[in-house]
């Protein structure tokens, strides 16, 4: 199975989709590739940090089961090999943004989307300022996340509001296991 967890920025997707991967032993996250700078305090596997040349020449490849460009940076996903042993027999989880989800929706339609929301527009900002990017990044973040919500809200298989953590990340598990 593979599971697509999407929503806008400062949602908590990375921490809910942690949290479930570590909880699950019957998960596997897939590592995105970016050619965004590496936050200060982000940790060094939380991508493959690569420059837009290396991007470009494993799109060219043919590397990326989906790829996109958010606020002026590539993201993708490596087409996930199955048969590694790490993989073997999990179920895969992508943590990725809505144009991705769209894409991976399109090419195997069967995959389940799980679409977060923020409590508020207010403590989605929040949550986007505590992670220290700059003010016009942090707007440029707020203006992007409205243009993906609704898309986000059409295409989920399980809209999910992410209010309290704990109840979120029980909440996406117990989705995957009815799933399975
Ligand atoms: P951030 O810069 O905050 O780490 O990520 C920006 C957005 O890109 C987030 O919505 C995140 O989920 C999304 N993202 C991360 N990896 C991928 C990927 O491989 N493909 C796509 N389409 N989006 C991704």
């Amino acid at each position: 199975m593979i599971v697509v967890v999407s929503g806008p920025g400062g949602v908590g997707k990375g921490t809910i989709v942690d949290a479930a991967v570590k909880r699950d032993n019957g998960l596997w996250l897939s590592r995105s590739w970016t050619t965004r700078d590496q936050r200060p305090g982000e940790a060094d596997d939380a991508y493959v940090f690569v420059t837009p040349t290396e991007f470009e020449a494993h799109i060219g490849a043919g590397g990326f089961l989906e790829w996109t460009e958010f606020l002026g940076n590539y993201y993708g996903t490596p087409v996930p090999d199955e048969s590694a042993p790490d993989v073997n027999g999990r179920d895969i989880v992508l943590e990725i943004e809505v144009d991705g989800a769209q894409q991976v929706k399109r090419i195997h339609p069967d995959v389940m989307l799980i679409f977060v929301l923020p409590p508020s527009r207010e403590e989605q900002e929040r949550r986007l300022r505590g992670r220290g990017d700059v003010d016009h990044k942090v707007l440029a973040r707020l203006k992007k996340a409205e243009q993906e919500e609704p898309i986000g809200r059409e295409l989920a298989d399980h809209v999910v509001v992410n209010d309290d953590l704990e109840d979120t990340i029980a909440e996406m598990l117990a989705i995957i296991d009815a799933a399975r």
